[in-house]
């Protein structure tokens, strides 16, 4: 499945992110082989599906069956809906009321984070003849959205009184399940299990409890539940350097452009502005036609490398809005039009989303939705 980029994209420009959907369906189904049978995943689209691209990823996903996916905001579950996306999927953010209405046009599911919220979803659709799905929001010790554990259950009550909502789902959000440290995740899980037990001692059907992001579906088994959110994972990368990548998988773009000039650096010659680099002995330098104003960080000046011609070459100097500079070394060969990889494989050797991270002093996710639409998208890989 190849998409034509809206404008003369791919070839207009000779910087392009390619996304490997084939890749995806891989890692969709490493993460369903590790958690197993008993535990559904549901995938993270939210930020242009980490900059993989929102529509192409959310109908891989309803293709692969996937029983749920997870966005952030409305406009992103919207945007699916329109594309043909059916699959059910869960807005993980807070609403504000005016929102509700679209939600239930919609048919997409609900995080009801208060009661307030809840009453505000029933009325909502009690006046427009509709049933709600909502996935009820625990706050067990991130302090972002949900109620508080302690007092979770008069929202648990609430929401047994509402004729015109169906608890779906019920679900916490861990702080620190990406640390060395799970104490503290370890106590979250905890209070959660405890709010989850309402429905055991009413003798009523558990809604579907979930609470692993990546971080937790690889080091915290226990909280596994009955379906992991992997966001990070699914797009292959670990979450942070002490995670221990122990499912297969790999990530699923090439960012890749080719050199547009080339020339020759005297020793002592500062590169970029600043000033912040210069040979000491003379050198090969090449200028790509990519920077910051792409989303390539300018906190890798003078700490990245890219890939060309088999090798890992340095980039020099600052990273400009729209271009940047490699250094080849004394006798590096690079010609105009060469490929240069910034993101992902080329031959054997591969840059990864967390090296860059590394470098960037950044966390994986921030580097991949940092890839903005100026860089077009070319698909393949799948179907
Ligand atoms: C973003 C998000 C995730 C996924 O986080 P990763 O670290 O990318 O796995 C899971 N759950 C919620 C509620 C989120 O906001």
């Amino acid at each position: 499945m190849i998409h034509a980029p809206t404008i003369s994209g791919a070839t207009a420009r000779p910087t392009a992110l390619e996304v490997d959907l084939g890749q995806l369906a891989a890692n969709y189904a490493a993460i369903a082989a590790h958690v197993g049978p008993d535990v559904k995943v549901m995938p993270i689209l939210k930020a242009n599906a980490y900059g993989h691209g929102l529509v192409e990823v959310g109908r891989l996903l309803d293709g692969l069956g996937a029983p749920m996916v997870g966005v952030a905001y409305l406009e992103e579950g919207l945007r699916l809906r329109e594309e043909g996306v059916r699959s059910p999927i869960l807005v993980l953010g807070g609403i504000v009321g005016e929102q509700i209405p679209d939600f239930l046009d919609h048919d997409l599911t609900l995080t009801a984070s208060s009661i307030d919220k809840l009453r505000a979803i029933e009325d909502c659709a009690s006046v427009m003849g509709k049933r709600a799905k909502v996935h009820l929001k625990i706050d067990t010790g991130m302090e972002r959205i949900g109620v508080h554990w302690h007092g979770a259950e008069r929202l648990l009550e609430a929401s047994l009184a509402c004729t015109h909502v169906d608890v779906d789902g019920i679900f916490t959000h861990f702080a620190n399940a990406d640390e060395a440290d799970l104490s503290h995740a370890r106590l979250q899980l905890e209070r959660f299990e405890e709010v989850c037990r309402f429905y055991e001692r009413r003798s009523l059907p558990t809604p579907l409890r979930h609470a692993a992001n990546s971080g937790a579906t690889l080091q915290l088994p226990e909280s596994h539940l009955d379906l992991v959110r992997p966001g990070i994972l699914f797009y292959g990368a670990s979450p942070a350097p002490c995670v221990a990548k122990t499912i297969p998988v790999r990530g699923a773009l090439r960012w890749v452009t080719r050199v547009v000039y080339f020339k020759v650096v005297a020793a002592g010659s500062p590169v970029s502005y600043g000033s912040t680099w210069s040979p000491t002995t003379q050198t090969r330098v090449v200028t790509l036609p990519v920077g910051y104003g792409d989303g390539y960080p300018r906190a890798l000046s003078n700490r990245a490398e890219v890939l060309l011609r088999g090798a890992r070459h340095p980039v020099v100097g600052r990273v400009c809005m729209d271009q940047l500079m490699v250094d080849l070394g004394p006798a590096g060969t690079g010609y105009n039009g060469d490929e240069v990889v910034l993101l992902g494989r080329q031959g054997d050797l591969e840059i990864t989303v967390e090296e860059l991270a590394a470098w960037a002093g950044t966390i994986p996710h921030e580097i991949l939705v940092a890839i903005n639409t100026r860089v077009p998208r070319v698909y393949r890989g799948h179907e």
